[in-house]
């Protein structure tokens, strides 16, 4: 396509073109970039999670290669209060090695910390786990992967040993007779996965979405239920109770493959559908007639993602739809199973490879002895010196200049000031600390706070792999260098570390190509390098890439992992004979329903919830830059049902106020039937008066410490 929408004009150069992927979601849409004389274009490409397709994010992702906005050379604050200002490369890193050292002197190793992104290369997520461990010896690093799958992650590790978001490819969502989607809108988040569920229906295949809104994915639904925010752990409890009174549990797949079933039996059979139907507001027939559709086919999926997983039950809520699954038998039988739709971009590499705040490459856990022995050997390191395991997302960021938390933070590839739950208090929590150094392409809100902002490459400027939603470890291609003053993050963490380590100054290092090791032991530049280190480092893991090439991914369209022989196979589909766990089995688990960490009450009567929008991403930070986006969505709203508005005396555009206990949000009001009168809604995309997270609640599930983003107690009123 070469229209205005697509395309972005730059000064001439010679044409050229990269068989890629979008830089933005987990679906990592296949398309080539085409360098013309005078501009960048995108093309889709066939490839097996679009065929094809694009939506208008990926379209546009070009715009931002030549943007205006773009930074290109290092910004530094001289003193608190000061306007950022240009800075030589020299000077702004020796600022930020100064500024780690002093801070670790005065203050212990810990007291520096590095907060990473879902849209980082595996390599780079590798890099930066093993900068904070080798490098800074922290035990300081979380991501924002934290936020998105965290939950998913923990309850598949809970019943299957294993995190792999969908443990079979998507083109099996086509095959299925019933397919569930609890939380999930892809016509909005991922348009192109709708082929794939087109192709269900038209198959004869029955589509279920359970959502508290009537989502452009609900209105494509065979039936849509639209339970309360946070009572979708009851709502599974009930199917399962409904599927055990007809008769429906594969008792031999429970028998053969499973343990823990029998407590599981025993508390659902509290969940009367009646009850689950008072409490959740889905009708009984609802209930039953979805128990029905996904225990009596040949092939049935479920699938969660934010809607049910970003509560401070998220965990315990996608287990109760695990132990759906697991009692009619579904995972690991063909076209049939349980799996969770990643958002971010590499949000699965991203959560493998040591970003977070308890593992190490490979999905090894960081307090085992055996995993800290082998990833230690291969970073030429003794296993006693690498740091424990730190602490998730939110409680790093909120201690944060605290007499107990870290004084200096790296932030690499996220945008917390508008990402985080109650963001008022971590914009504060930033502005308190020491040093706040961000490595990003444009001046996001988080860069504005910083005392040093590195300017860093685009997906389009930089080789690597990313491993989208299926578990595919996919080659991201360079179509060009990095304009000049720009550097990639990897050469970015070689020149920290040189300097840390009193090695040659940064101004020795290339800074894209070159060396493989800067003169520092262990912190490559070249990605190729890092990757063949990070296969080494994976070997033996949960997440196993030992067996992975760039050459294998190249040929194949991919490589599903584990993969732990360069000649052996991968594997496209997990758990056909057995589950990774000790005995080969799954565990069920009981888990039972409990209200919201806030509920409602006479000041605070409403129930609010967040999300996105076809025309934007995560934090807006790139999309919000981009004309066709901007105006397909040119800033946030508050979505209402006319009941309530009229209610209230909101009539459609009046500005609104949505205040919590934490913050208030304002923007315009949107009317539609499609929420429910007691919940209202606003995208997350938005910074200032608009940004939804102002409002969000910070309670945090215990065990993957995902915030409840999803629901919080408000009032509106009209501003
Ligand atoms: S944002 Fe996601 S769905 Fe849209 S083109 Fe990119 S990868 Fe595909």
């Amino acid at each position: 396509m070469t229209d205005g929408a697509h395309v972005a004009t730059r000064p001439a150069a010679r044409p050229r073109e990269a068989a890629t992927h979008c830089p933005y979601c987990a679906l990592q849409c296949g398309m080539v970039l085409r360098e013309t004389d005078r501009r960048t274009e995108v093309v889709p490409r066939q490839f097996p999670t679009n065929r094809g397709g694009l939506c208008q994010k990926g379209w546009t992702a070009a715009e931002l290669l030549d943007h205006p906005d773009r930074l290109t050379t290092p910004l530094l604050r001289d003193r608190p209060g000061a306007e950022l200002r240009p800075a030589s490369w020299d000077d702004a890193l020796d600022r930020v090695a100064a500024g780690i050292r002093a801070t670790q002197h005065r203050y212990g190793r810990d007291a520096v910390a590095v907060f990473g992104g879902g849209g980082l290369t595996n390599e780079k997520a590798y890099a930066l786990g093993k900068f904070a461990r080798v490098a800074l010896r922290t035990r300081h690093i979380d991501y924002n992967g934290r936020w998105c799958m965290s939950s998913a992650a923990a309850a598949g590790l809970r019943a299957f040993g294993v995190d792999r978001g969908l443990p079979f490819p998507v083109a099996d969502l086509g095959r299925a007779d019933t397919l569930l989607l609890v939380g999930a809108n892809p016509a909005e988040t991922m348009p192109p996965l709708m082929r794939h569920l087109a192709d269900q229906q038209r198959r004869g295949g029955r589509l279920i979405v359970v959502d508290p809104r009537l989502t452009a994915t609900a209105r494509q639904a065979d039936r849509h239920l639209q339970p309360l925010p946070g009572t979708d752990l009851a709502v599974a409890n009930a199917l399962l109770h409904v599927a055990l009174t007809e008769g429906w549990i594969d008792r031999g797949y429970v028998a053969d493959r499973t343990t823990g079933f029998d407590e599981v039996r025993r508390t659902v059979t509290g969940y009367w559908p009646a009850e689950v139907e008072r409490l959740s507001g889905v009708p009984v027939a609802d209930l039953e007639a979805t128990a029905r559709a996904l225990a009596t086919v040949d092939r049935a999926i479920i699938l969660t993602a934010r809607g049910a997983e970003q509560h401070a039950k998220g965990v315990d809520t996608v287990t109760a739809f695990i132990n759906l699954a697991l009692a009619l038998g579904l995972p690991g039988r063909p076209g049939s199973g349980y799996g969770c739709l990643t958002g971010q971009g590499n949000g699965q590499g991203g959560r493998e490879h040591g970003q977070k705040a308890d593992q190490l490459p490979g999905y090894r856990r960081i307090d085992d002895p055996a995993a800290r022995e082998h990833v230690a050997r291969v970073w030429g390191v003794a296993a006693e010196d690498l740091p424990g395991p730190g602490v998730p997302a939110y409680a790093l960021l909120d201690s944060l200049g605290t007499a107990t938390g870290p004084r200096a933070l790296l932030v690499f590839g996220s945008n917390p000031v508008v990402s985080a739950p109650r963001a008022a208090r971590i914009e504060s929590r930033l502005r308190d600390l020491d040093l706040l150094v961000v490595a990003d392409f444009l001046r996001s809100e988080t860069a504005e706070l910083a005392d040093v902002v590195l300017p860093v490459a685009q997906w389009a400027e930089e080789d690597g792999t990313m491993t989208n939603l299926e578990g595919r470890v996919l080659r991201r291609r360079a179509l060009r260098e990095p304009p000049p003053g720009v550097r990639t993050d990897l050469a970015v963490l070689a020149a920290l570390a040189a300097r840390l380590r009193g090695g040659a100054p940064s101004c020795r290092i290339p800074h894209n190509r070159g060396p493989f090791l800067t003169p520092v032991e262990g912190f490559a530049i070249d990605p190729r390098a890092v990757f063949a280190e990070l296969r080494r480092a994976s070997a033996g893991g949960p997440a196993d890439y030992a067996g992975v090439s760039w050459e294998r991914i190249e040929r194949d369209e991919g490589v599903f992992w584990p993969c732990p022989d360069p000649d052996g196979p991968d594997t496209p589909r997990l758990f056909a004979e057995s589950f990774p766990t000790p005995d080969g089995r799954a565990r069920f688990r009981a888990v039972t329903h409990r209200p919201a960490a806030e509920p409602v009450c006479a000041d605070y009567p409403l129930h609010f919830t967040t999300g996105r929008v076809l025309a934007q991403y995560q934090s807006g930070a790139q999309t919000r830059r981009v004309a066709a986006l901007r105006r397909a969505a040119p800033g946030g709203f508050v979505e209402l049902h006319p009941d309530l508005a009229d209610r209230l005396g909101v009539a459609e555009g009046d500005e609104v106020r949505v205040v919590s206990r934490r913050g208030e949000l304002r923007a315009p009001a949107r009317l539609s039937p499609a929420i429910r009168p007691d919940t209202v809604f606003a995208p997350f995309h938005w910074p200032g008066a608009a940004r939804a997270n102002s409002v969000t609640n910070d309670a945090v599930d215990p065990v993957s410490g995902m915030p409840e983003f999803k629901i919080c107690a408000v009032r509106v009123e009209r501003a």
